[in-house]
């Protein structure tokens, strides 16, 4: 028996004509960076995610950086994020010397909780005159969109800023709007692994308004004016490479369809797992879409996981810890002095969660044997 983590190869079978065909076209014009593929997918994708503007780069992580730039975050501010995230929506902010912020996590969304945010605001700004409270990264984890309804409230009242870290969540809708029109900006990833994966790196960071989208440009390459060799500001190298983009064109006409499967797959866990003694299915509040990214169970604690996850690998199914140490806990960010039980909802949820299998072609017939061996 051999269930795959993610299916990229059945994926592939589906694209594989048009993939080779869009490579092809690249190769026969030759320009292999911010060719004219770079263009037609921005086009495409702003407009799937109903918002002006999208800037294509070089990862989800560069996204973020371009992000920050624009909002010339530095050092002195700090920025608000959750620890239960992927090292790169902290390390961004750390990168461009300004301060993350940790606040714990909704212990049904994993998602950065609303209150706890509302109070390490307040507590910040009477506690920490040295910097400046500058901006908010949500991030959606696994697929599935933070309580943006509660969170843009605080950006706007403090004067801040609010990034949507869509790397996991391209596709998901909050209240019937797609999340990267959400925010002041909103960035995701094409890592192969994302629900919209290209073939090596990719990113894409989206704003709705004129100026930011002119200063990502800008900021894109290397602060470029109007001209390449005149430069106007700092920026980075965060090009995307023509055949990634024309992968991305491939695999974006059947993205619906793979969204819709993803959910039913998604639903059929629910339905198979649920009530099983000591595990909780994971759960969208009504009026948002997941695109489950991942699909994410959470174990009695952790000597329940161990016995979960070692009976699916006695049979050679695969499942993975997402993610076993909050960001706060890292020692990468030793130097910001949190200590063990700082969040005790993030660190609760670290120690007892883990990942099936989830891709669109995941067949019912595999979720079951999945769910027997979990009950057995
Ligand atoms: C994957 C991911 C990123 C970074 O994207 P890369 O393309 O790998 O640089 C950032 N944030 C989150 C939440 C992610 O899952």
């Amino acid at each position: 028996m051999s269930i795959p983590f993610i299916d990229l190869k059945a994926q592939y079978k589906l694209v594989e004509d048009s993939v080779k065909s869009g490579i092809d076209g690249v190769l026969e014009h030759g320009a292999y960076v911010m060719g004219p593929e770079i263009k037609d997918l921005e086009e495409r994708l702003s407009s799937f995610s109903a918002v002006r503007h999208a800037v294509g780069c070089a990862s989800g992580t560069d996204a973020l950086i371009m992000a920050l730039m624009a909002l010339e975050v530095g050092p002195g501010d700090a920025v608000f994020t959750t620890p239960f995230t992927f090292m790169a929506t902290a390390e961004a902010i750390a990168l461009l010397g300004a301060t993350p912020v940790f606040v714990d996590v909704d212990p049904v969304t994993f998602n950065i909780d609303p209150d706890a945010l509302r109070r390490s605001i307040r507590d910040f700004k009477e506690n920490n005159a040295e910097l400046t409270p500058k901006g908010i990264i949500a991030v959606d984890l696994f697929g599935q969109p933070a309580d943006y309804d509660r969170i843009e409230p605080l950006a706007q009242n403090n004067g801040m800023f609010l990034i949507v870290d869509a790397a996991q969540s391209f596709g998901a809708t909050y209240k019937g709007k797609p999340v990267c029109s959400l925010g002041d900006m909103a960035c995701t990833s094409f890592f192969p692994a994302k629900p919209l994966g290209c073939y090596g790196d990719g990113g894409m960071v989206f704003a709705q308004n004129d100026e930011l989208h002119k200063l990502l440009v800008s900021i894109r390459v290397h602060g470029m004016g109007e001209d390449r060799y005149e430069n106007v500001r700092l920026g980075i190298n965060g090009r995307l490479d023509s055949m990634q983009a024309a992968v991305l064109l491939a695999k974006f006409e059947i993205f619906p369809d793979e969204i819709e499967k993803r959910q039913a797959a998604a639903g059929r866990y629910n339905e198979l797992l649920d009530g099983i003694d000591g595990v909780t299915v994971p759960t969208v509040p009504e009026g948002n879409t997941s695109v489950w990214a991942q699909y994410s169970l959470l174990a009695r604690d952790t000597e329940h996981r161990e016995e979960l996850m070692g009976k699916l690998k006695e049979v050679n199914i695969p499942s993975v810890i997402y993610y076993p140490k909050p960001l706060h806990l890292q020692k990468a960010f030793a130097n910001l002095g949190y200590s063990e039980g700082d969040l005790p909802v993030c660190e609760n949820l670290a120690s007892r969660i883990f990942s099936l299998p989830m891709h669109p072609y995941l067949e019912a017939e595999d979720q079951e044997t999945i769910a027997k061996v979990l009950k057995g």
